[in-house]
């Protein structure tokens, strides 16, 4: 594996480094305090769709995508250097939900009206996205998903519940998986659905978290008419669709360059005199705690450019396992990062909203949603059973 970047790539990462650096001076204070900011206040939010307006302007969002849909056909390494970066800048301004998962499967199984019709908008930064996938009784095990969509002329009438889905209420549309095969229980039966979340019959609950936070919400379905047209894919083959998001970059790059800004935080705040003249830094303790996450952090970083590496060499099967593993060490090394600040802070780093929390909280709150992490988008279980079937090809079950 070459780690060595290009002189194109590496004059296009100045590029994405100079803009976050100016761009997000610019992010309102409550952003700097949790990762997912960008729900929960309203400053965030719109400081976040004015900077999805603005990478929309530069074709960033779109890169990996056709010309025909407003891409460039960029090269996935590409993408890694721009999520590398963002990571690093806990950049604003990229519908994670609708940019990475629903485009590429947008692409792989849309029909050319849906392409044309989102894909456009969404690479202008014009419009933002949530997933309508867990319910109540499937979450890892998706695929017993009870939620009925049924054909009436050309509209499919939904009715069911769909819980923790990130930020529905900013989203404009969701994409969701429905039941249209009621004899079927289990994937062969589901559709993939494309839906306006102003369509009369949705209502959204917000699901508020311990600290207060509103990421998560349960959305409801009662009778709600869904055009036949935005059905991506065909009947009862929307799990395949669900899964085509294979070709977008999946090497946890973003979240190994959040674990190493938010320990380079640390360190600033380690070498700020506390009360008495004490400096932390030079605490043979805290200086080992540090360099452990500094070494767990390289190499995180050196996985995920070896995912890259595969991706790109079109090694997709390959690297499935890879992906699960990266997946795993990314988000229990985030808790480890900020676990490990929240130790080196001692009473202080539970304190937010106040003079005293030192960097604006962002520990305290970090704290508590890495642990959602593990979770969001399958969790590290479900990961270790990819990696030990797919990566070490021990039996399935025993
Ligand atoms: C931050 C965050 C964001 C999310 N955003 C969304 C969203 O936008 N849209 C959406 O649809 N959903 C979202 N989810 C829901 C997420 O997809 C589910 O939480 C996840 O799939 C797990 O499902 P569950 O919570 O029902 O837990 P369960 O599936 O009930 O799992 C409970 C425990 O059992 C373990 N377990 C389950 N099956 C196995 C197995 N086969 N082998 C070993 N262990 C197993 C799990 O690892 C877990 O520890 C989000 C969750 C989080 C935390």
């Amino acid at each position: 594996m070459d780690f060595k970047l290009t002189p194109e790539q590496e004059a296009l990462r100045e590029e994405f480094e100079s803009f976050f650096k100016t761009e997000m001076k610019n992010a309102p204070s409550e952003w700097w305090a949790s990762h997912e900011a960008m729900f929960a206040s309203d400053a965030c939010w719109k400081f976040h769709t004015q900077m999805a307006k603005k990478l929309g302007a530069k074709g960033w969002l779109s890169r990996p995508w056709p010309k025909a849909y407003g891409g460039q056909d960029a090269p996935l390494i590409e993408q890694f250097i721009f999520s590398e970066v963002m990571g690093y800048y806990k950049g604003a301004g990229i519908d994670a939900l609708g940019v990475n998962v629903l485009a590429p499967t947008l692409i792989a199984s849309g029909n050319e009206e849906q392409k044309m019709e989102h894909l456009i908008p969404l690479g202008r930064g014009e419009t933002f996205w949530c997933q309508c996938w867990s319910e109540p009784k499937a979450g890892s095990d998706l695929a017993s998903l009870t939620t009925q969509a049924v054909r009436d002329g050309s509209n499919y009438i939904i009715n069911g519940q769909k819980i923790w889905t990130t930020g529905a209420h900013r989203a404009d549309w969701c994409n969701m998986l429905a039941r249209t095969d009621p004899n079927e229980k289990r994937s062969r039966g589901l559709s993939f659905f494309l839906i306006d979340m102003k369509t009369p019959g949705i209502t959204v609950n917000p699901l508020h978290a311990m600290d207060g936070t509103h990421l998560f919400n349960e959305v409801f379905f009662d009778d709600v008419r869904v055009p036949a047209r935005n059905m991506v894919g065909e009947e009862n083959q929307g799990w395949m669709a669900s899964q085509m998001t294979s070709n977008y970059e999946r090497s946890m790059i973003f979240m190994f360059s959040v674990c190493k800004r938010e320990m380079e935080d640390l360190i600033e705040y380690c070498r700020e005199p506390r009360p008495g003249g004490q400096l932390l830094i030079k605490d043979p303790l805290v200086r080992d705690r540090l360099a452990q996450l500094a070494i767990e952090i390289e190499a995180g970083r050196a996985l995920a450019y070896s995912i890259v590496g595969v991706q790109s060499k079109g090694g997709l099967i390959e690297a499935a396992p890879l992906a699960a593993a990266a997946k795993v060490f990314a988000t229990e090394l985030l808790q480890r990062v900020v676990y490990t600040g929240n130790q080196i802070m001692g009473m202080y780093g539970q304190v937010k909203e106040s003079r005293w929390a030192p960097l604006q909280g962002s520990f305290e709150t970090n704290y508590q949603i890495s642990i959602g992490f593990n979770f969001g988008g399958g969790t590290s279980e479900v990961m270790r059973n990819i990696v030990s079937s797919m990566g070490c090809g021990l039996p399935r079950s025993w």
